[in-house]
Parts: structure tokens; sequence; C-alpha cells
């Protein structure tokens, strides 16, 4: 058994990032990551553009302007502006090639077919030179650059429709357990609902990976192996639930062994989630977590989170871990460091009664796990103590 730390570092170590490409259409590429340099297929901007509504100039060394014309944004106008004249112009509207500067309307009095700017100003004054933000053929993005909102905009700009991008997992969800009944089908004596698969696949889509296959398999050693191999050789992570226990009929790591998984660590120091397995094989990620859903979905957060991070080569790979305030008294037993489900407010935390690794209730109302070493025995109110922040 080893402690949470090294645990937590060898997901860190054995995590590898997907290297494989994929493309996809700008609308559904955001939080993925460029696999390639983008190049630019276009001036941006196309030409030369008035960056304000006011008079374009052709500049001379009187403050007063001859008023010839009009442009509006989206008119294909070219006129040929002589010294001293001005057309009106609005922002974003081409500034004809003779006009060499802008000058902005609150700073000019019109007269009939005469303006007086203010004061002189200098050339290229307001304009946005073409291929001022980028130029054709240059790198507009560069590879491993995280499509936010404004890189998909940008992106947007230059006319680009679809992008190299950084493939996220496929992922299988496998749950074991002769107990689990669908939602749906009657729940006759010894059974009760599986509710494991739902749970880790929301987790899943919350965190925006949605490419989740659900598998199910009862206690028996030749269909969970076979389960097994199938889902390890057709994704990059295996998120397997319950059956990794020591009971008879828990037959998941004698499968895992027998698949020739690397085994990373088996059995954790910690409440809930000890009995936790972490593996790799080629190139996928295996979590057999215990069938317990509150041990389950804490493991989850703690290990799975970084797995999933690593994967997609982020640079921050663990959930926010915050200092707060008990508002509530809590007694450890045993030596095992524990996470607790809770509610975080605003600098303060309450720690929930409930604290069963079979109790989903309780984490239902949780938006946070606070973590209490080995060394603590317990908390008093006003203490000030560790908090991993849920992505709920
Ligand atoms: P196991 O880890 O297989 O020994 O399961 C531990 C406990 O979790 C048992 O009470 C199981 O019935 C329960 N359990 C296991 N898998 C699930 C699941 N997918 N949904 C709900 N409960 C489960
Ligand atoms: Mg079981």
């Amino acid at each position: 058994m080893i402690g949470i730390v090294e645990a937590i570092e060898l997901v860190k170590t054995h995590s590898k990032p997907i290297t494989k490409e994929t493309h996809k259409s700008l609308e559904k590429a955001g939080r993925y990551s460029l696999y390639k340099n983008v190049v630019s297929p276009i001036n941006m901007p196309p030409f030369r553009q008035s960056a304000m509504d006011g008079y374009a100039l052709c500049l001379h060394d009187s403050l007063t302007y001859q008023l010839i014309g009009e442009i509006k944004a989206g008119d294909s106008l070219q006129p040929t502006i002589k010294k001293g004249e001005a057309v009106r112009i609005f922002t974003g509207a081409p500034v004809p090639d003779t006009a060499n500067a802008v000058m902005m309307q609150e700073k000019v009095t019109v007269t009939d077919s005469q303006i007086i700017v203010e004061f002189q100003i200098d050339t290229n004054h307001n304009i946005r030179p073409a291929g001022e933000q980028v130029k054709k053929g240059d790198v507009a993005l560069k590879k491993g650059t995280k499509l936010t909102p404004a890189a998909i905009g940008y992106l947007s700009s230059l006319g680009i429709q679809e992008v190299p991008v950084f493939k996220k997992p496929n992922i299988a969800i496998v749950t074991t357990g002769n107990e689990l009944v669908e939602a749906g089908q009657q729940l006759t004596y010894g059974k009760i609902y599986e509710s494991n698969s739902k749970m880790l696949q929301n987790a899943l889509y919350n965190l925006r990976f949605y490419d989740v296959s659900l598998h199910k398999v009862e206690d028996d050693f030749d269909r969970t192996k076979s389960k097994l191999d199938e889902v390890i050789n057709k994704n990059d992570l295996v998120i397997i639930s319950g059956g990794i226990s020591v009971g008879d009929y828990d037959f998941v790591g004698k499968a895992l062994e027998e698949l020739h998984v690397e085994e990373h660590f088996y059995k954790v120091k910690q409440k809930p989630g000890k009995p936790l397995f972490f593996g790799t094989k080629n190139n996928t990620h295996i979590f057999a977590l215990p069938g317990n859903p509150a041990a389950a979905l804490t493991c989850f957060y703690v290990y799975v989170y970084i797995a999933l991070q690593k994967m997609m080569d982020a640079s921050v790979v663990e959930l926010p871990r915050i200092k707060a305030k008990s508002l509530t008294k809590f007694i450890k037993h045993g030596d095992r460091p524990q996470f607790l489900k809770a509610v975080y407010n605003d600098g303060e935390v309450e720690i929930l009664e409930g604290q069963s690794s079979a109790m989903l209730q309780t984490f239902a109302l949780s938006n946070a796990l606070v973590y209490m070493p080995e060394d603590h025995s317990n908390i008093e109110i006003g203490d000030s103590v560790e908090v991993i922040l849920l992505p709920v």
C-alpha cells in the first residue's frame, strides 16, 4: 500500500499526452489544443481599415478640407482623393489608397462641403494597416495553443472553418457486479440499481470528454478478462468500477494481471478508496476504482482527473486546493488520510454528516472535499483545513 502523494505522483508520471491528430470544425473545437501551426490564409485586416467614425483625409498643411464623398463599412469604393480633400468614413470601412489619415468625427466641424479639423495629425492616424494582426502565410496561432473563445473568434475572422487538434481520449467505463440492475428494470431481492456508470460518465461530460462508452460485466473471471481485453485495446482510458477488492468474486485484479497490464500501484492508504488500481498497457491508461459509489467518485476526482489532464497535455493537472475555515468539528478514526464530502462557500467549509463510502446522498450535496492528512485526528470549529474544489 502506498500513500496519496506517491500515488498522485505515479499517475502524473505514467499518464502521457495523446499525440493523435483529429480535425474539428471551429464551433466544436473549444478547449482543444492545436496539433499544428495554423497559417493565416488572408491578411487581417484584409484591407486598410478605418478605426474610427470620422473623415479620411489626404493630408495637407491647412486644417480645412473639401468633402467629396462617403464610404460606409462594407462599401468597396476606391475614390481618388487629392491633397486637401476628405471623405466621410465609418469604423471598419476601407480607407481609399489615396487617403493617408482618418480624423475622428468628434474633432471635426462640418460646414456644407467643407470640414475643419481641430489639429494636424500624422500619416496613418486611425488607419489599421492591411495585415496588421497577421499577414497572409504567417503563423496565426502556434501548435499547442488552447482554443479559447477568443482563439475561436480570431480563427473565424481569418475565414478558417476547421482546425487540426490533439485528439481527446476515448474512454470506456466498465462496471462489474452481479447485483447491479439498470434503472427501469425490476429491483428484485439482493439487487441494487447500477449508479457508477452514469455518475462517472457525467463527471467526464462535465469535463468535456464526450467519447465515452459504457460496458458491464458479471462477476465472472473469463468474461471480465475478455471484456477488459477488448476495451483496453480500443480506448485511451479505461475506468473499471468494482471487483478490485479482495472478495472471492473480485476478478478485475487477476484479469488485469493476465492481460499484462503494467501495475503502477494497487491500494492507497486513504479513506475512502483504498482498493484503487492504476496501470497502463501500451498507450492505454487503466484505473480500477472501488465499487462503492462515493469512493469511486472520490478516486475519480483525486486521480483519474489528473490522468485526463495529462492526456490533454494541460499545464495545471490537479483540481484547485485552497485553505478554508471549518464550520464543523470532525473526529477521524484510524490512521488513513481522509477525503471528506463538504460544502465550501466564501472561505468557509462545512463537513457533512454521512461520510460512508457508499453514501452518494452526501456527495450529491457537496461541492468540495476536505482533505484530512494522516497525522490529523480531529478538526475543531474554526480550524484551517485543506479543501479540494470539485468541478460541479
Ligand atoms: P465492489 O468494489 O465490487 O466490492 O463493490 C463495493 C460496493 O459497491 C458493493 O456494495 C457494490 O454493490 C457497490 N457497487 C459496485 N459497483 C456499483 C455500481 N456500478 N453502482 C452502484 N453500486 C455499486
Ligand atoms: Mg463487486
